[in-house]
């Protein structure tokens, strides 16, 4: 499942992000080539805003409109899923590779009580925290903290069982903490950095450059 029905403000590109332009191609149809080419994946559905289901189905997979939230298009996505196992990607990661996506798979198949395994990187910054954006009251220790990304692999009944809370929908930031709110076992996958998330417009400019180096 990709999420890609984000109205793309923060980017500030006038339209939804996963239609802006990428290394000339629209940012959605890299993660697209990473999920066909993946051997784990059998069918892609993807989360789109409103009016682009057409666009998107004419890529042959399976697109529907998304919800006010990230999680609730995740959900409205994984309705449409038959498979055991359900693999979510943020649309934003254009970097995503066929080997990553399989290799969290593979993990989560292998280790028969994790109900997820999620990409990761480790954090290189020093974290502090503060309430209001001013006056610092406490660094976190760094040695146990790690950047989480997509793709995120899960078990589909426990994504189901963590999506069906709609109240927690809206302030969830992946899908992953859902799931261990319920107590599931969440695993981390050691991920490159260079799996970013294009948020900024020099987010655009770095995955531009990493796309043409692998070209
Ligand atoms: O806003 P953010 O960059 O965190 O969004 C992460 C991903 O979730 C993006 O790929 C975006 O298109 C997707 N999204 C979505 N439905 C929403 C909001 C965001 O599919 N309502």
């Amino acid at each position: 499942m990709i999420a890609a029905a984000g109205s793309g403000q923060r980017l500030g590109a006038g339209g939804p992000k996963a239609f802006v332009e990428l290394a000339g191609r629209p940012l959605l149809d890299w993660s697209l080539d990473a999920f066909r080419a993946a051997e784990s994946i059998a069918e892609i559905v993807v989360a789109v805003p409103p009016g682009q289901e057409g666009s998107v189905a004419e890529r042959g997979v399976v697109a529907v409109e998304g919800g006010q939230h990230r999680s609730e298009s995740v959900a409205i996505a994984a309705e449409l899923c038959s498979e055991e196992i359900l693999v979510v990607h943020d649309a934003a990661r254009p970097l995503v590779t066929p080997e990553l996506i399989d290799a969290i798979v593979e993990r989560l198949v292998s280790d028969r009580e994790a109900a997820a395994v999620i990409a990761a990187a480790p954090v290189t910054d020093t974290i502090k925290r503060t309430a209001d954006g001013d006056r610092v009251e406490e660094t976190l220790d760094r040695a146990g903290l790690w950047a989480v990304q997509t793709p995120q692999a899960f078990r589909a009944d426990a994504l189901r069982g963590a999506l069906s809370d709609a109240d927690s929908l809206p302030d969830a930031t992946d899908d992953a903490m859902l799931v261990e709110r319920q107590g599931g076992r969440v695993l981390i996958h050691s991920a490159p950095a260079e799996n970013l998330k294009v948020t900024a417009p020099i987010d655009l400019r770095v995955a531009e450059l990493l796309l043409r180096e692998r070209a």
